[in-house]
């Protein structure tokens, strides 16, 4: 039987004013009010209704993509778009439903690591804290329990493997790239270069510490490359052709593709129709079945293992940084256009700074308040997505005293703190790095979330290390060769 399943990775970094909540004007997205409009009018949205057309472009009908593809958004995103979005944020939920009702309760929608961090170079709190929200996040929206979780670029370690193992997801998507050594059902050890690996079976990874496992799909590299960058949903049958090729090329199994969702409309116009006319069209006229991760891993378990590559300085690897993980600490030269970006290391030296500062200041402070702050704040997504009710439980649950559920300015100082860290975690959202400069649109979000952490340790703690922590941002200021812009 061949099957194939193509994953779309649907993402934009927060743009909210931290003080406002809203997103200001952004000029560069044209006519549209923000990035977030833009990309919706051209490809969320019509992903939703995508069009499929006959012969002289008449209409036939529409598929709403998302309930034919693997498929995550960002949790930020979806909180703007179920305010701002709301009928394809209503198309999305439906598709996920549509989805489990065709494949056995196995539904198309997958977690993501909440603000988009870059897992293995976060410490093991805010590790932990992501996968919780994330998974909460998930839950409050699609009312299941997520089968997996998508790692902000791919990035991953043993220790991030590990992570997601012990919190039970079922399987995890990576590029075939990251893996280093596959192992027969017999025992027989393959070493993996560049990636050649046979992607149409699933892998199961194993702890080194031998306390869990979890599944490992890779994507068709070359498929998803050609997605990416090479039009391939500008002809559908000769897509499902490609397809065809690869099971040709062995057993069958399950071909998978996974890109940015982005691809599908807005990096690629009309990319969302080919894709449509794929998944509901040319895949059926050659008798391959599209299916998700999920519904396939429920048939088919791994009997090979894989081992992943450590990538450059042991940190990890990932889809988008030939290193490693890189590219979201100093100048590699990945996406540099042979531009210098010495500012890189010195703006997370600064925000590590600050986050250990202020992880110590809310220990402090939250841990005569809360039972225990940290699972506090790992919890706190009850009251990011739960309204009043959530925010009631949320303080019974945790409070030292039942007594202060009703005292006003214990919990909002309580508020005050939890939001301080949820910035101190935004501000690692990985789009700060991704880019060439330190001006740009992505890293100055990422310094504004500093910022309001910042202001807020100020009101909940009285801290105030504004001093040393602009020192160390002039020095990646410096780096770049501009100067600082005033707070
Ligand atoms: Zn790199």
């Amino acid at each position: 039987m061949k099957y194939a399943c193509i994953h779309g990775h649907f993402y934009q970094p927060p743009r909210e004013n931290p003080w406002t909540g809203e997103i200001e004007r952004q000029p560069s997205a044209g006519d549209d009010h923000d990035w977030n409009a833009r990309i919706s009018r051209e490809c969320y949205r019509p992903n939703g209704e995508a069009r499929i057309v006959g012969a002289d472009n008449i209409l036939l009908r529409t598929a709403n993509n998302y309930s034919w593809m693997s498929f995550n958004f960002g949790p930020t995103l979806l909180n703007w778009m179920e305010t701002h979005e709301d009928w394809t944020y209503r198309r999305i939920l439906k598709a996920d439903h549509e989805s489990r009702g065709r494949l056995n309760g196995h539904g198309n929608a997958i977690a993501q690591a909440y603000n988009h961090m870059i897992m293995p170079l976060a410490n093991a709190r805010d590790r932990e804290t992501q996968v919780r929200w994330g998974v909460g996040d998930f839950i409050s929206r699609f009312g299941r329990v997520p089968e997996s979780l998508w790692l902000p670029e791919c990035a991953v370690s043993d220790e991030v493997m590990s992570l997601l193992a012990r919190h039970r997801f079922k399987y995890v998507i990576l590029s075939p790239e990251q893996a280093a050594t596959v192992i027969s059902p017999e025992g027989k050890r393959l070493e993996v270069r560049s990636g050649d690996l046979d992607a149409r079976r699933p892998y199961l990874w194993e702890s080194p510490d031998g306390s869990g496992s979890i599944t490992v799909f890779f994507y068709d590299m070359r498929l998803s490359q050609d997605a990416a960058f090479s039009h391939l949903m500008s002809n559908a049958p000769a897509a499902a052709e490609r397809f065809d090729r690869v099971y040709a090329e062995g057993e069958d199994g399950l071909v998978s593709l996974a890109s940015d969702g982005e691809t599908y409309g807005h990096h690629q116009k009309f990319a969302e129709m080919g894709l449509a006319y794929l998944l509901t069209e040319s895949f059926k006229a050659r008798g391959i079945s599209v299916v998700n991760y999920g519904w396939y891993l429920s048939r088919h378990k791994a009997d090979w293992r894989v081992e992943l590559a450590q990538g450059a300085k042991g940190l990890g690897t990932s889809w988008s940084c030939s290193h490693g993980v890189l590219r979201w600490i100093e100048d590699c030269g990945c996406g540099s256009d042979g531009r210098p970006m010495a500012w890189k290391k010195p703006l997370r030296d600064a925000f590590d700074f600050l986050r250990d500062t202020l992880a110590a200041a809310y220990e402090k402070e939250a841990g005569d308040l809360f039972k225990d702050p940290w699972e506090a704040r790992n919890d706190y997504i009850r009251v990011l997505r739960g309204g009043k009710a959530g925010q009631r439980d949320f303080f019974a649950r945790h409070l030292r005293r039942k007594t202060w559920a009703t005292d006003a300015a214990i919990k909002d100082r309580a508020l005050l703190l939890l939001e301080m860290q949820k910035y101190a975690m935004f501000m690692y959202t990985s789009c700060g790095w991704f880019f060439q400069d330190i001006t740009g649109l992505e890293a100055s979000q990422n310094i504004k979330y500093a910022r309001r952490a910042l202001e807020l340790s100020h009101q909940a703690c009285g801290l105030d290390v504004s001093s040393p922590f602009n020192a160390r941002l002039d020095a990646a200021f410096s780096a770049a060769g501009v100067s600082r812009p005033a707070a």
